[in-house]
């Protein structure tokens, strides 16, 4: 059987479409290019915006289209939350959403036999289980994303990622690890810990937390790594977890993902945002003095129903205060099925764009800042690709350094110069190769 894959969304989406591939190519199946004929093509859909789900519907009518006689396999967020609507109006063969999909051999062979449409959607809420799914390999040997938990119990009120990936739960340790040693083995230099929550990680176990399970990785995994987390909740930023950042300065990088949303009282609480400014400011403050120089990112959405004019200053001085190293800015989108669809005060287009423009501004000027501490110094870089006949890879505070030299530096990690911080890729010059990370 050959088949072939498309994923839209995030890196856990792409993390599960490429278990999916490994998990049918164990079972003897063949993976072909997008261009190929397939007997079976599988979309993995994404709901996290308005645009999301259009884009999720096209892609499976595409599909379709171009592979008339294959099984078309539905999956993930989007199919999630609408399978009835993709199985009466978009012509698919088995829906599968957030869940069995580590039953996808049987189930195909099961459509093989029975030549009719399957929907195999359930409310999310049932499924309490991580569903392990086995990543084999990857198509990079650099960066690996590692998936560790599911599900978000927040309910912040733009979202509906809560009703697609359901409860909590926690992937089992013991997982996690052998597939961290399996892509070390094969030569990823860094293991990036995701999920849909990350932070909650242990919380549906008991016997474990984000924080014992980074010792756990750093005591058994064994060779050239360095771990860092995707993003994390403020409300999960523990001293414990502090604890382990300290102790272990170059096996974690130097970096917190940690969402904002709104910096304002107002609009953080009519998102249902379980934390205030003073609060978040706190912690950063802590994370701050503790841990100098610790890149500091944030995702922040601009016009949320009901921001005034006021409300927005507001958010902006406190951006500004916060003094990010790199922010993720998002125009609201209005999404049906979320509690904020029906709240008062939507913005017109204009008001948000603008005002996502203005944020961007401000997003750029604290990210110049933020590099140009950094003319002068050496640090290490792990080395991700050639672009234009520059090297390029990220630090362990995640500054985007460019280096010219002649040799392959794919996957290495290089001792660097950095000499020019103006635009977002720093320029740097090549001092040395290093064998690790703690040779700095
Ligand atoms: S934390 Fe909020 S924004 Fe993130 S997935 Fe959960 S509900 Fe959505």
């Amino acid at each position: 059987m050959r088949f072939k894959i498309y994923s839209l969304g995030c890196k856990v989406n792409i993390y599960e479409i490429e278990s999916i591939a490994s998990l049918l190519q164990e079972a003897g199946y063949i993976l072909v290019k997008n261009s190929e004929v397939a007997d079976v093509v599988i979309v993995n859909t994404c709901t996290v915006t308005a645009t999301s789900d259009s884009k999720s519907k096209q892609l499976l009518r595409k599909v379709r289209r171009e592979n008339q006689s294959a099984i078309i396999v539905a999956m993930g967020c989007f199919v999630q939350l609408n399978s009835e609507m993709v199985e009466k109006d978009l012509d698919v063969d088995i829906i599968i959403g957030t869940n069995k999909r580590n039953q996808i051999k049987e189930l195909i062979d099961e459509y093989l036999v029975n030549k009719e449409v399957m929907n195999k959607v359930k409310d999310s809420k049932e499924y309490t289980e991580y569903e392990e799914l086995k990543l084999h390999s990857l198509s990079t040997h650099t960066r690996g994303f590692v998936k560790i938990q599911d599900g978000c119990e927040n309910f912040c009120t733009y979202c509906a990622i809560p009703y697609a990936r359901g409860p909590i739960k926690s992937r089992d340790s013991k997982c996690v690890i052998e597939e961290i040693q399996n892509l070390v083995n094969s030569g990823v230099k860094e293991i990036i810990l995701s999920g849909i929550n990350t932070g909650t990680y242990g919380q549906d176990l008991g016997n474990i937390t984000l924080a014992i399970l980074l010792e756990k990785i750093i005591s058994e995994v064994t060779g050239v790594y360095r771990l860092r987390l995707s993003s994390i909740e403020l409300m999960e930023i523990t001293n414990e977890l502090l604890d382990v950042y300290e102790k272990y300065p170059t096996k974690i990088a130097r970096h917190f993902h940690i969402p904002l949303q709104a910096g304002c009282d107002n609009t953080l609480k009519r998102m249902n945002r379980k934390y205030n400014t003073l609060e978040y400011e706190q912690v950063i403050n802590n994370i701050r003095d503790r841990f100098e120089g610790i890149a500091v990112t944030t995702d922040c959405l601009a016009g949320f129903v009901g921001e005034t004019e006021s409300d927005f200053i507001d958010a902006l001085a406190f951006i500004e205060k916060m003094n990010y190293s790199e922010m993720h800015i998002f125009p609201y989108s209005r999404r049906k099925g979320t509690i904020a669809d029906n709240l008062e005060g939507h913005l017109s287009k204009d008001v948000i764009s603008s005002r996502a423009k203005k944020m961007q501004k401000l997003a750029e000027n604290m990210a110049k800042n933020y590099r140009s501490n950094y003319i002068g110094q050496q640090m290490l870089v792990l080395v991700e690709q050639n672009k234009n006949g520059k090297w390029i890879g990220h630090t362990s505070n995640y500054l985007e350094v460019a280096f010219t030299k002649d040799g392959d530096y794919t996957n290495k990690i290089i001792k660097v110069e950095i000499t020019n911080t103006a635009n977002s890729t720093l320029d740097a010059e090549y001092i040395e190769e290093v064998n690790n990370y703690d040779e700095f």
